[in-house]
């Protein structure tokens, strides 16, 4: 039936039948036959009136609220799960791994009856039998509505609801098995379908129809093929029927005032709602229609309803610096980045980047890095990270690198006396450029030389007093480019001899 919405003489009537049934139900009126017939309306083809989609989830009178989302329960006309028809595209289906014949035949001698038509098999069709290629599309219809009912007697047994093209898959696998959902208690398919599809891969749905390849015990190629064709159908739908564009994926939030319905195609019966604010994933639209997922059901709705989110970002860090050194730690800062829900530290090891720190805190502004060896450069970079439906993102990493301190020098001992002059001598510091020797005099330290050779490792301090006693101290330097580095200090005493 063509449904058709009536613009002008049908919307006094239709706000009145509207309020008069709680909202949720529309009013169509079929104007070739005069009638007036209760209806969900939707998009009537201008691709412009897509008003009715939206329905009222807090109508509890004509909605029960489902495990995973609202269905109908009160018109029989649109609680469509349990009385579906197979549609254009499953009829095709049927036909190409069916065949027509005009004449009986058997497929194989051990059969008992004769096959005609689209498949037609039984105690009907008898040796030498013609029909017309009429006859044969009226035997397909005729045949079709029986394994039609076969199919809606299972979901409607489980409460089960599917999509047209699941419907159309499993309407083609029933045509070629007969009645297998009522024959055998369980198997692969029966029970995924009843515990849900959506719990289970697009690889084990595939295989819970491909196992039923056989005839006569025998795997037939053309089974296979009609198996693989029917578990496309039925877990990606038929792609070729729409011009989508992905153009339009991501994620987008439902704008209905209540409620959106979800169809099994453009404009089609209604398989699922989506509530107001729900966040849906759409892979693609015609900017009338959207192809969404909500809470694994797969369908059509109206794109007016929704709108488009901006997808998350976090942004590039700042205020990265190096903040404090030591022999064996440096010390990096950075700015809050309120875009990101923490940050990653990576340190360049042995050729590669390795992560070092995952901190799960936008707040942390500072991080330690530890154990690290005196007067060695390190390279680290930082970048934020945060989730979007359970993904993770990250924002640019930003580099910062420092060189730690020269180590303490160690060994430092006087070397030698005299009258006016001491040695002090002390072992090499590994890494780094020289030495700064300091004496103690009238209370402040007071540099006596800078030795910017690493390998030195004496000094002979002269012009001093005769039998006194002297304070020194040494550290080693370095640099990370032009920023001076020390080591910490060590100190000796020496006495002049006398
Ligand atoms: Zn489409």
């Amino acid at each position: 039936m063509k449904r058709k919405f009536i613009k002008k003489t049908g919307f006094a009537l239709l706000l009145f039948l509207t309020v008069l049934i709680c909202g949720s139900i529309f009013v169509y009126a079929d104007e070739t036959k005069n009638e007036k017939i209760v209806y969900d309306f939707y998009e009537d083809g201008s691709g412009k009136d897509i008003i009715s989609d939206e329905v009222n989830l807090n109508d509890k009178n004509n909605i029960a609220k489902d495990k995973n989302y609202y269905r109908y329960n009160s018109e029989s006309n649109l609680y469509r799960s349990v009385n579906m028809k197979i549609s254009q595209v499953g009829v095709d289906l049927i036909k190409e791994f069916e065949g027509c014949s005009l004449t009986a035949y058997k497929a194989t001698s051990s059969e008992q009856y004769y096959t005609i038509g689209y498949g037609h098999y039984g105690a009907d069709v008898s040796a030498g039998m013609k029909i017309t290629q009429k006859q044969a599309e009226d035997m397909l219809k005729s045949d079709l509505v029986r394994f039609e009912k076969n199919v809606n007697d299972f979901l409607s047994q489980y409460s089960i609801t599917i999509n047209q093209n699941q419907f159309d898959a499993l309407v083609s696998f029933t045509y070629n098995l007969g009645n297998i959902w009522k024959k055998y208690d369980t198997f692969d398919l029966k029970t995924y379908l009843i515990n849900g599809v959506s719990k289970y891969s697009d690889e084990q749905v595939t295989a819970a129809f491909t196992r039923w390849n056989r005839a006569g015990g025998k795997v037939l190629e053309g089974l296979t093929r009609r198996r693989k064709a029917e578990a496309s159908l039925f877990l990606h739908g038929n792609t070729d029927d729409c011009t989508c564009s992905e153009s339009y994926a991501g994620y987008y939030v439902c704008t209905a005032a209540s409620a959106l319905n979800i169809r099994n195609g453009h404009g089609g019966s209604i398989i699922g709602t989506i509530p107001s604010g729900a966040e849906v994933y759409v892979s693609k639209a015609d900017g009338h229609w959207a192809h969404i997922t909500y809470k694994g059901i797969k369908g059509c709705a109206s794109l007016k309803y929704l709108k488009k989110q901006k997808a998350k970002q976090v942004s590039a860090m700042s205020g990265v610096k190096l903040a404090g050194r030591a022999g064996d730690a440096l010390r990096i800062n950075w700015n809050t980045n309120k875009s990101a829900s923490g940050y990653i530290i990576e340190q360049y090891k042995g050729g590669k980047w390795t992560r070092i720190a995952r901190i799960a805190n936008n707040n942390t502004k500072t991080y330690r890095v530890e154990r690290l060896t005196c007067s060695t450069t390190y390279k680290f970079r930082i970048r934020g990270f945060n989730f979007e439906h359970n993904k993770p993102i990250y924002g640019s990493f930003s580099y910062v690198s420092g060189r730690t301190n020269p180590k303490v020098v160690t060994g430092l001992r006087i070397g030698g006396k005299a009258k006016d002059a001491l040695r002090i001598n002390w072992n090499k510091v590994n890494g780094a450029s020289g030495y700064i020797v300091e004496r103690y005099d009238n209370g402040r330290w007071i540099r006596i030389a800078r030795i910017a050779d690493v390998n030195t490792q004496t000094l002979r301090i002269s012009k001093l007093k005769t039998n006194t006693t002297y304070k020194f101290r040494i550290r080693a330097f370095d640099f990370d480019g032009k920023t001076p580095l020390y080591g910490a200090t060590v100190g000796i005493t020496g006495r002049t001899q006398p």
